[in-house]
This record gives C-alpha cells, sequence and structure tokens, in this order.
C-alpha cells in the first residue's frame, strides 16, 4: 500500500562514515545498533556494516539482540544492559555476550554460564552503568572480551575527559581481557590515546556531528520527504495553524504537507524548520500539529497535491534550531516512515 511518508536512508553513506571512523581511531569500531539503529532499522544497518566490514554490534537488551540474531554475524552481538534477573532463558540460547555491569550480574554470569565469556563495563566517573573500579575483585574467573568503559562529557571540553582515561588506564592494566574499549562517536575525536582496541560509534554512523573535528568527515544518512495534501492561500489579515502563531501580512501561499510529531518532526520546528522542492527553501509556518505542517510556497507557487518535498533535518542544524539534541531527533523517527534503504 502507498506509504506517504519516507524515509530515505543511504547506505553508502553509513558505510563511509563507519569506515571513516576506523580511519579516526585507528582500531576496528564496533556498531551501536540499539533502539533499533537510532531510529534508522537495525536489520539494514547491520547487514550494510556487516558487510563493510564491522565485525561488532551493541545493543541494550535481549530482546533487541533476539531481532537481530538472523542478520549479525555469528558471536558479533553484545547487551549493553548485561544480564538482569530475568534474563538467563534468552541468554542462555543466544550467542550474544553480556555486558555485565555490577556484583550482581557477575555473580549470575559465574554461576550460570559455564565459562562463558563476557563483556564487562567499568564506571570511570559517569555513575550510571557499571562496577567501580574497587570492586574489579569481583571479576575473579570470568572470561573477559571487551573490557569497556563509557564517556561523560566527550562532546565538550571537559575535565572528565582526561580523568577517565586516566582512570581507564589503570583498570585496563589491572584486568585481563582480549580488548579494551572506551570511545563513543565523540570520544573517537578527542584523540587516539582514546582509541584502545576498538571504539563504538553510534550517532556518527547516522549522520550525527559529536564534535566540530567531525564536519567534513561524517555524511548525512537519512533524508526526510513528505507529500502535499493540500494547497491554499492564506488571505492577508489571517493566520494558520494550532495557536493561530503565523499570521499572514499579505497573501501567502501555504502547502500543508502530512508530517508532524507524531512522526518526531517535534514542535521545536514550529517556525523555524523548513522544506525543499526544486531547489527553493519552503519555510515551515506556525506549529507544527500531530500530522501536518504548513509550508510557504510563495518561492515555489507551482507545488502541487501529491508532490514530494524534502523535510530539512540536517542533523547539527536541526538540533540547534529545534532545540532537541541529535540522538533525540534520530530515535524520534516515528513509525509511519516507509523507510527505505538505497
Ligand atoms: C550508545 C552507546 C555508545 C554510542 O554512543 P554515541 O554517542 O551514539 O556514539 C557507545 N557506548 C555505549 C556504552 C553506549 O551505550
Amino acid at each position: 500500500m502507498h506509504q506517504p511518508l519516507k524515509l530515505m536512508c543511504s547506505k553508502h553513506a553509513l558505510a563511509s562514515n563507519w569506515r571513516s571512523l576506523v580511519e579516526r581511531a585507528g582500531v576496528p569500531a564496533a556498531a551501536a545498533v540499539k533502539a533499533n539503529a537510532y531510529g534508522l532499522g537495525a536489520a539494514e544497518v547491520v547487514l550494510t556494516l556487516a558487510e563493510a566490514g564491522c565485525r561488532d554490534f551493541l545493543v541494550s537488551s535481549w530482546w533487541e539482540s533476539e531481532g537481530l540474531r538472523k542478520v549479525a554475524p555469528p558471536g558479533s552481538i553484545a547487551v549493553l544492559h548485561g544480564i538482569g534477573p530475568d534474563d538467563l532463558p534468552a541468554a542462555m540460547v543466544s550467542d550474544a555476550r553480556p555486558v555485565l555491569n555490577t556484583v550482581e550480574q557477575a555473580a549470575r554470569w559465574r554461576e550460570h554460564a559455564g565459562g562463558r565469556c563476557c563483556d564487562v563495563m567499568i564506571d570511570t566517573g559517569m555513575n550510571r552503568l557499571g562496577l567501580r573500579p574497587d570492586q574489579l575483585d569481583h571479576l575473579n574467573g570470568l572470561q573477559i572480551h571487551t573490557l569497556h568503559s563509557h564517556l561523560a562529557c566527550a562532546d565538550e571540553d571537559h575535565a572528565l575527559n582526561a580523568l577517565q582515561l586516566t582512570r581507564f588506564r589503570e583498570v585496563a592494566s589491572a584486568v585481563q581481557a582480549v580488548r579494551y574499549s572506551l570511545a563513543n562517536s565523540a570520544g573517537i575525536y578527542l584523540g587516539r590515546e582514546f582509541s584502545f582496541d576498538l571504539v563504538r560509534p553510534g550517532l556518527a554512523l547516522y549522520g550525527g556531528i559529536p564534535r566540530a573535528e567531525a564536519r567534513g568527515e561524517i555524511t548525512q544518512v537519512a533524508q526526510l520527504q513528505a507529500q502535499v495534501v493540500q494547497r491554499r492561500t492564506i488571505m492577508a489579515g489571517e493566520t494558520c495553524g494550532y495557536g493561530a502563531t503565523f499570521h499572514a501580512d499579505r497573501n501567502t501561499e501555504a502547502a500543508i504537507i502530512n508530517i508532524g510529531y507524531a512522526d518526531g518532526y517535534w514542535r521545536g520546528f514550529s517556525s523555524v524548520g523548513s522544506g525543499e522542492a526544486s531547489g527553493t527553501k519552503l519555510p515551515v509556518l506556525g506549529r507544527v500539529s500531530m500530522d501536518l505542517i504548513v509550508l510557504s510556497c510563495d518561492a515555489l507557487p507551482s507545488l502541487a497535491e501529491g508532490e514530494w518535498v524534502s523535510i530539512d533535518f540536517a542533523l547539527e542544524q536541526a538540533a540547534q534550531r529545534s532545540g532537541m539534541s541529535q540522538y533525540e531527533l534520530l530515535t524520534g523517527l516515528g513509525r509511519r516512515f516507509n523507510r527505505v534503504w538505497h
């Protein structure tokens, strides 16, 4: 059936972002594909990146891991939330590795996994997931594949970056593992001393710009396209949309477009977002509704019902304009998009 909303996703851009991150880091890159690969579609992302040479994929839960069992290369998945009290049945029949986060999880894995290898997360200063550096004794007897830590402020020039690096070096020298890994997308741009043996980008794979250094190296992966539902003229002196926030001081040509905040085109784009057709910029007039926006098409009066408009979603600028983070913009992209990988 015809789907009136499209998310055009470029395999070429995705693979080229992955290669560019590997080159920057000087070591292999895992791909964070949690949250349906930040909204773009985890199965397609895993297939595309596996073909490009990616051998490690990170999800949050065993449920996400199960959804990728048929597409991910054997043994390539790690589950970031580790092994909770309800996860044993799924973990026992899976070839994914848990990333153990707590003393309890370490004990649970030691008791039930029969020597199977695991990953471990050490908290070096974020105080989110992970064992504290003073809890390393609890790792005795585990076969650790990758030892991880995670940076809290890599997208800023923050004193915590150097502190976490020092703490992770200390932990790495005390704990035996096959590989060590610290950097997310932003961390990759802090310098190769953050690379260790494996980096773990998410955002930058999908076209996000985590730090200024990434500009020019990372390209947009997803393009939003929506259709014109109706054309109208907003008469001089009238308003449009909820709250009547756009006021026409002259007759204004408008196109009503089938995308709204239910699709992840947030209300923060009201009066500041834009679309584009035939190379012409079409500014958003007034408020974003649930399923609709109004675009000015004074500059393109020929724009007709049924025509496709691309919605400006260049992540760095869109985040600034809407007040949302690039992460929220990607993961918010809704279920009504036909995700087309090309
Ligand atoms: C999500 C996540 C990543 C990827 O982070 P980005 O900022 O999107 O690159 C890396 N490591 C861990 C532990 C994560 O949870």
